[in-house]
């Protein structure tokens, strides 16, 4: 596999194929909806975004990049597919946002753009990636001396079966069915471990953990399922 092909077509063709339902609130990514302010929280505690220059990595639809350049960043998107990068352009000119979207990959985008990033998001992807440490190494290529890469996966473990699989797609078909392979959840130690060898030092971890009960998501220190993590790259 050389640099430029990290990605699996299969994963794409997912996104791809549901590209049309990514701004409906209540439709296939409600959960990135209602994560969303949470996610946005630990960037912007983490990292004030005002002014910011951002690249959100496997943007997608934009949600999160949207919601960064509300706070006032400079955001670039990056994603390898193309309908939710269309989905994205367009959204973004409805809520009169200037974000700049490409389709290209991470690894390629870093080598162009080397320490030029204040803040790297790269949210609900390395869980779709063949080589998720190529995609890190890239995340930190991005930053400046100084500047956080924020990462949020799914913890791999009986738990997080239960809820982020069985849970989400079978039983409360929050997801579509095969949205996520077990095999490519990460724990917290393999995402450090990667993270350390790129050069990045752990700076926060949280989980987001959802209630079946009340059907919301909240910040939480319960890293088993959903977690979140700010890495800073040393000056
Ligand atoms: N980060 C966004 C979207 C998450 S969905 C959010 O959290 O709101 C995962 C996204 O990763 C999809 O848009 C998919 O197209 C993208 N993706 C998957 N593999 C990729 C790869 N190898 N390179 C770039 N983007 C990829």
């Amino acid at each position: 596999m050389t640099k430029s092909e990290n990605i699996d077509p299969a994963e794409i063709k997912k996104f791809e194929d549901l590209a049309s339902r990514w701004w409906d609130e209540l439709g296939e990514f409600k959960p990135l909806h209602e994560m969303n302010p949470l996610r946005l929280n630990f960037i912007n505690t983490g990292s004030p975004l005002d002014k910011k220059l951002v690249a959100d990595i496997g943007c997608g639809g934009g949600i999160l990049s949207e919601s960064m350049a509300k706070c006032g960043a400079t955001v670039t998107g990056l994603d390898m597919g193309k309908a939710p990068l269309s989905v994205a352009r367009l959204h973004a000119m409805e809520s009169e946002l200037e974000i700049d979207y490409q389709q290209i990959t991470t690894e390629a985008f870093a080598d162009e753009n080397a320490e030029k990033y204040d803040v790297v998001t790269c949210m609900e992807m390395l869980e779709h990636v063949p080589d998720p440490s190529s995609v890190i190494n890239a995340c930190c290529q991005l930053a400046k001396p100084g500047g956080s890469v924020y990462f949020s996966t799914i913890n791999r473990n009986p738990k997080s079966y239960l809820f982020a699989i069985v849970g989400a797609e079978y039983v409360m078909k929050m997801l579509p069915r095969g949205t996520h392979d077990y095999a490519r959840f990460i724990k917290p130690s393999e995402l450090d471990s990667w993270a350390r060898a790129a050069g990045l030092e752990l700076k926060d971890l949280k989980g987001i953990t959802y209630n079946a009960f009340t059907g919301l998501f909240s910040q939480s220190q319960d890293v088993e399922v959903n977690y979140m993590v700010q890495y800073t790259r040393p000056l």
